[in-house]
């Protein structure tokens, strides 16, 4: 392949070469059917195996218990802002949601559509620069549905280190940004949900992994496509699933697990952040991070430099030395480094490197 260059997208974002490499040489003659994986019946034999595969990686990757299913949904995480209280939402409950930024924002706008909704907890009067304590995390077992939260928020640059543990309530994470980025107990939660094209492949395919038994009972019947049970009753094959995208996340699961597991991600993305964080601490005032130290996420970067002028052309030129995607979210401009598990460290020297640079040029 020829030389790439080094990809700080948001996302999509960047995957690793190795999966890109063998997606290319298995693109138009899949497992010596002659024919592209696109091409054939998501109830062959073939399909089957990847999509069942998938799932077991899911399971070993994240030691999931017997009780926890594993599926595939189409919309993004944007519709799982709505599945989610569709579906755990019953009525005389509440939703209990913690508001820690952009996204979490519009998994609560969704909710309201839905249903009954508290904010128990909101990072807006700080600019969501800081993520809830865990003793900021409260619950209601009485009244709440269940409590949403967001483990990274991708726009902000802010991630919870740790989670709580809620008794009697389900607990909901919307993972999208940080799923396989480090190893979790996964039995703290009912369900955890992420769009694929962050942490896990292309866009296109969204996984949940939920507990069955934390469903409540409907009295109402849901849209096929919009309920949970349809899914589980039909392994995620109701209708036809994403294959493509869940081919490629098969591809990327077995990556981690030839890398080492979700240990070595953590690991590795601990060493790729700090490069970064420490060019900014490092810079005297020149460059400053967005989020509270406390709560800077391992995944988004975001950071500003005192003067506008100067952050567009820091943009600019990065750009012309191959690094690519550091604009900020619309809603927040600046600078934002999405350094996901597929980024290899070298893009994260070369970025530190690049800012040292660019910060004695410049002062
Ligand atoms: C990107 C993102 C979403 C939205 O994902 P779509 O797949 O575009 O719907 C939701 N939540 C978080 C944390 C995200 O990073």
């Amino acid at each position: 392949m020829h030389a790439r260059p080094y990809n700080f997208y948001a996302g999509p974002a960047v995957l690793p070469q190795e999966v890109l490499e063998q997606a290319q040489s298995e693109m138009n003659n899949y497992g010596a059917t002659g024919l592209s994986l696109m091409e054939i019946s998501h109830r062959s034999p073939i399909y089957d195996a990847i999509h069942n595969e998938t799932q077991l990686l899911f399971k070993e990757l994240l030691q999931l218990p017997d009780e926890y299913h594993v599926l595939f949904l189409p919309g993004g995480a944007s519709l799982q802002f709505s599945m989610i209280p569709m579906n755990f939402l019953t009525p005389g409950k509440v939703a209990n949601y913690i508001l820690s930024g952009l996204w979490a924002e519009k998994a609560i706008e969704e909710a309201c559509k839905v249903g009954d909704v508290y904010v128990s907890f909101s990072g807006k009067a700080n600019n969501f620069t800081k993520m809830p304590s865990l003793q900021d995390i409260q619950v209601h077992t009485q009244m709440d549905a269940y409590l949403h939260i967001t483990s990274n928020e991708t726009v902000n640059g802010t991630q919870l280190h740790h989670f709580p543990v809620i008794q009697d309530v389900p607990l909901i994470a919307d993972m999208s940004s940080d799923i396989l980025s480090r190893p979790f107990d996964i039995s703290k939660f009912a369900v955890i949900y992420a769009g694929a094209q962050k942490n896990l492949g292309p866009a296109g395919v969204t996984i949940v992994i939920l507990r069955e038994e934390a469903l409540p009972q409907h009295t109402t019947s849901l849209p096929a496509m919009l309920d949970y049970r349809t899914y589980i009753k039909h392994n995620s094959l109701y209708n036809t699933p994403p294959v493509y995208p869940i081919y490629m996340v098969n591809l990327v699961l077995k990556w981690i697990k030839h890398s080492g597991g979700l240990n070595i991600m953590e690991k590795r993305n601990e060493e790729k952040a700090r490069l970064i964080y420490d060019a900014i601490d490092q810079s005297g005032g020149f460059y400053k991070g967005l989020a509270h130290p406390a709560s800077r996420s391992l995944m988004n970067i975001t950071f500003k430099i005192w003067n506008d002028e100067l952050e567009k052309r820091f943009i600019q030129e990065a750009s012309t030395q191959q690094l690519v995607g550091l604009e900020g979210h619309r809603s927040v401009g600046h600078i934002r480094a999405s350094v996901y598990n597929a980024l290899p460290y070298k893009a994260c020297q070369a970025l530190a490197e690049f800012m040292k640079e660019f910060q004695k040029r410049y002062s």
